[in-house]
C-alpha cells in the first residue's frame, strides 16, 4: 500500500522538481543539497503569478502577465484551476464566467474554451493549455536554477479533486513537456513539509501525531486527517471544496465597491473589464492589508468614465460580506474528523496552510471549532507545498539523504467510486477516503433476459441516487451469452494508482469477454491527438517567445550602445579627441540610427544585430582614438545578444 514511493522507473541522473500549481500562484521547489530550495523566478519571486497575458506581438506568463493585467484584462487569463476538468455547464463555470473580463464558451463536448486575441487572431485555449503555459514557466525557472533541462515533476492538485481535474492536470504536465512522475494531494505535500520540519519523518521520533492540515488557497479548499508516524505519513480522511478560496472573498468586496459605486456616481461599471480589474486587484491588495490592519484604503484615479474613487474597507465589514464563507470553511474540518473517526481532542497539531489562512477571522474560527487550540504557523503557508511536491520527486528520483528516502505515503481517494445500477441505484466500488493506489472488484448480474450487452455507467460522488452523482464515463460490455436475468457472472474492476487516477475494468466470467475504460474524449478529456496537437502548439509558442525575447534584447542593445555613444559624444570637448567634421558626422550617424531603430520597431533580430554592426563600424575610428584617452573608461560595452 505504499502509494507514493515506489522508485521503479526513475534514472538516477535528472532531475524532478515539484510544483504547486495554484489557482492565484504556483511555486515551484527542488530537492538539492540534502534539502529542499524554493526557487525564484527570474523576478526573485519566490511564487509565480498563473497568470497568462496575450498581446498583439506577444505571451506574458507570470509576473509579466500579471503586471500588464489592467491594461489588457480581455486577454489576460487567471484561474485556468477553477476551470481544469469541468464542464462549460457546470453551475461554477457558469457563476465563474460572470466575474471574468475574459471570453469562455463551450466547446466540443462541453469542454470550457477560453477566447483570446493574440497576435490579430482570436484563439481558443483550454484549462490545459493554460494551465501548460504556467507550468512551463516553472520548469524554465527551475532550469535556470538548476542550470540543465528538467523533464519530470511531481505536481500537487487539491486533495478534493476529481478524477477528471486530476486527468487534466496531468494532460497539462504533458502539453508542457514535463513528465508528470505523480500528482498528490496538496494537503499532503503541505504535511511532508510540516512533518520534516518537526523531524516527525525521522526514524528517531517515537509515538503517533495525528495532524490536520487546514488548507485554504486561491480557489481551492482542503482538509485532511493525517497520522504521522516514524516516517509514514498516513492520509485518513480528507475533504473539502474545489470552488472555495481567496477569490471569492475578493468577489464579495468587488460586488460591495460596485454598488456602492453606483450608488455614489449613478453609473454601473460591471461591464467595463478594465475598471473591474483595476478594481478586483485593489479588492485583493486591500484583503492582504486587513490581514493586519482594521481598515484598507481603495484609491483608483479615473477608475470609470474618468470618475476618481475612493472608499475604504474595514476588517469588520469583510467579515460581514464574507462570513457565510468563512463558515463553510469549518464544514469539511467536521466531516473530515467524522470521517477519520477521530473527535477534536485527538488531534495533536493543526496546521495552516495557504495564503487565504492569513485572514484573522479564518484563524479565529478555526481556533474557536478546536475550543482554543493554537495554530501551527511554523511552515511557510505560500511554499509549504511545493516543499513537499519537491521532497516526493527527490524520493521518486533516487535522489535525497536517508531522512527522506524512508518516508513512506499513504494517500486516499477523495470521493465515491461506483456502477450505476438498475433503478438509478449508485453501486459504490470504491468508498471514499479508501487508502490508494487500490483495487477492488464488485460482481454485477444481467437486469433483463436474454441480455447480451451491458452498458456500465461509472459514477463519482457520496450521493445514493445515481443521477445526483457525478457521471465518469461509461462503456459496453457485450458478447455475453443470453441467458435469463441474474444468470451472467458479470463484474467491474476499479483501479486507483497513486496519482489518484482511474481505470474501470468490466468482465464476463462465463466468456472471459472484457473491455475497460480510462475517462474518455467524451467526458471532456482531451483525446491523445490533442495533446499531441496542443504539446506541438506549446512548443511553438515557447519558441516565439524565445524568438521574441531575443529580438527586444537585440533592439534594447541596438538602442542602449546608441544612447551611450551619444551621451559619449555630448561629453566631448571639440578638438579634444574629436575635429568639428568627425563629431558631425558621429552625430549623424546616431541620428539615423535612432531614425531607423524608431521606424523598424517591429523587425527581426538579426536586423538589429546588423544594424549595431554597421553603427559599431562608423564608431571605430572614434573607439581607436578613445583607447588612448581618459574617456577610455565609459566606453560602453559592447553586448552581443544572440545566440
Ligand atoms: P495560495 O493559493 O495558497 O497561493 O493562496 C493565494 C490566496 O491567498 C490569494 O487569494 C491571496 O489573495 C490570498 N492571500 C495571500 N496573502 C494574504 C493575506 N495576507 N491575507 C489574506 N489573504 C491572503
Amino acid at each position: 500500500m505504499e502509494s507514493k514511493c515506489d522508485k521503479k522507473g526513475q534514472g538516477k541522473g535528472d532531475v524532478a522538481i515539484g510544483i504547486d500549481l495554484g489557482t492565484t500562484y504556483s511555486c515551484v521547489a527542488v530537492w538539492k543539497n540534502d534539502g529542499v530550495e524554493i526557487i525564484a523566478n527570474d523576478q526573485g519571486n519566490r511564487t509565480t503569478p498563473s497568470y497568462v497575458g496575450f498581446t498583439d506581438t506577444e505571451r506574458f506568463i507570470g509576473d509579466a502577465a500579471y503586471n500588464q493585467v489592467a491594461i489588457n484584462p480581455v486577454n489576460t487569463v487567471f484561474d485556468a484551476k477553477r476551470l481544469i476538468g469541468r464542464r462549460f455547464n457546470d453551475i461554477s463555470v457558469q457563476d465563474d464566467k460572470k466575474l471574468w473580463p475574459f471570453k469562455v464558451i463551450a466547446g466540443p463536448s462541453e469542454k470550457p474554451m477560453i477566447v483570446v486575441n493574440f497576435k490579430g487572431v482570436e484563439k481558443q485555449f483550454s484549462a490545459e493549455e493554460i494551465s501548460a503555459m504556467v507550468l512551463l514557466k516553472m520548469k524554465i525557472t527551475a532550469e535556470a536554477y538548476i542550470g540543465s533541462l528538467v523533464k519530470k515533476a511531481v505536481v500537487t492538485v487539491p486533495a478534493y479533486f476529481t478524477d477528471a481535474q486530476r486527468q487534466a492536470t496531468k494532460d497539462a504536465g504533458t502539453i508542457a513537456g514535463l513528465n508528470v512522475i505523480r500528482i498528490i494531494n496538496e494537503p499532503t505535500a503541505a504535511a511532508i513539509a510540516y512533518g520534516l520540519n518537526k523531524d516527525y519523518a525521522s526514524g528517531s521520533f517515537v509515538g503517533e501525531k495525528n495532524v490536520l492540515i487546514f488548507d485554504l488557497g486561491g480557489g481551492t479548499f482542503d482538509v485532511s486527517i493525517l497520522t504521522i508516524e516514524a516516517g509514514i505519513f498516513e492520509v485518513k480522511a480528507t475533504a473539502g471544496n474545489t470552488h472555495l478560496g481567496g477569490e471569492d472573498f475578493d468577489n464579495r468586496m468587488l460586488n460591495y465597491f460596485v454598488e456602492e459605486f453606483k450608488r455614489k456616481h449613478q453609473k454601473d461599471l460591471s461591464g467595463d473589464p478594465r475598471s473591474i480589474r483595476r478594481l478586483r486587484t485593489a479588492c485583493e491588495r486591500a484583503k492582504r492589508t486587513l490581514s493586519s490592519y482594521k481598515h484598507a484604503p481603495i484609491e483608483l484615479e479615473s477608475l470609470y468614465e474618468g470618475i476618481d474613487y475612493r472608499s475604504k474597507m474595514s476588517r469588520a465589514k469583510f467579515e460581514e460580506l464574507n462570513m457565510d464563507l468563512f463558515m463553510q470553511c469549518m464544514e469539511p474540518v467536521d466531516i473530515c474528523l467524522k470521517d477519520a473517526k477521530m473527535s477534536k481532542s485527538d488531534i495533536h497539531d493543526v496546521v495552516i496552510v495557504g495564503g487565504s489562512t492569513r485572514i484573522p477571522k479564518v484563524q479565529q474560527l478555526l481556533r474557536d471549532f478546536f475550543n482554543g487550540k493554537e495554530l501551527c504557523k511554523s511552515i511557510n503557508p505560500d511554499e509549504a507545498v511545493a516543499y513537499g511536491a519537491a521532497v516526493q520527486a527527490a524520493i521518486l528520483s533516487g535522489k535525497g539523504d536517508e531522512k527522506i528516502q524512508n518516508i513512506v505515503l499513504m494517500d486516499v481517494n477523495p470521493l465515491s467510486l461506483g456502477i450505476e445500477c438498475v433503478g438509478q441505484v449508485a453501486s459504490v466500488v470504491i468508498p471514499r477516503n479508501t487508502t490508494i493506489p487500490t483495487t477492488k472488484e464488485h460482481n454485477y448480474t444481467t437486469a433483463a433476459d436474454n441480455q447480451t450487452s451491458v452498458k456500465f455507467k461509472v459514477i463519482e460522488g457520496e450521493r445514493v441516487r445515481s443521477t445526483d452523482n457525478k457521471i465518469l464515463g461509461e462503456f459496453l460490455l457485450s458478447g455475453i451469452n443470453p441467458a435469463p436475468r441474474g444468470v451472467a457472472k458479470l463484474s467491474a474492476t476499479f483501479d486507483i494508482d497513486a496519482n489518484g487516477v482511474l481505470t474501470v475494468y468490466g468482465e464476463d466470467k462465463i466468456t472471459g469477454s472484457r473491455n475497460k475504460i480510462r475517462i474518455n474524449n467524451s467526458m471532456g478529456r482531451l483525446s491523445k491527438e490533442e495533446i499531441e496537437r496542443m504539446v506541438g502548439d506549446a512548443e511553438r509558442f515557447k519558441a516565439e517567445d524565445e524568438e521574441h525575447a531575443k529580438k527586444i534584447q537585440s533592439m534594447n542593445a541596438l538602442e542602449n550602445y546608441l544612447k551611450d555613444m551619444r551621451n559619449l559624444i555630448w561629453g566631448i570637448q571639440v578638438g579634444s579627441v574629436l575635429s568639428e567634421a568627425e563629431k558631425t558626422r558621429m552625430e549623424n550617424a546616431i541620428k539615423i540610427s535612432f531614425h531607423w531603430l524608431d521606424s523598424n520597431r517591429l523587425a527581426e533580430a538579426y536586423e538589429f544585430e546588423h544594424k549595431l554592426e554597421e553603427f559599431e563600424f562608423i564608431c571605430k575610428p572614434l573607439m581607436v582614438k578613445l583607447g588612448g584617452s581618459a574617456y577610455a573608461g565609459s566606453l560602453p560595452k559592447r553586448q552581443r545578444t544572440g545566440p
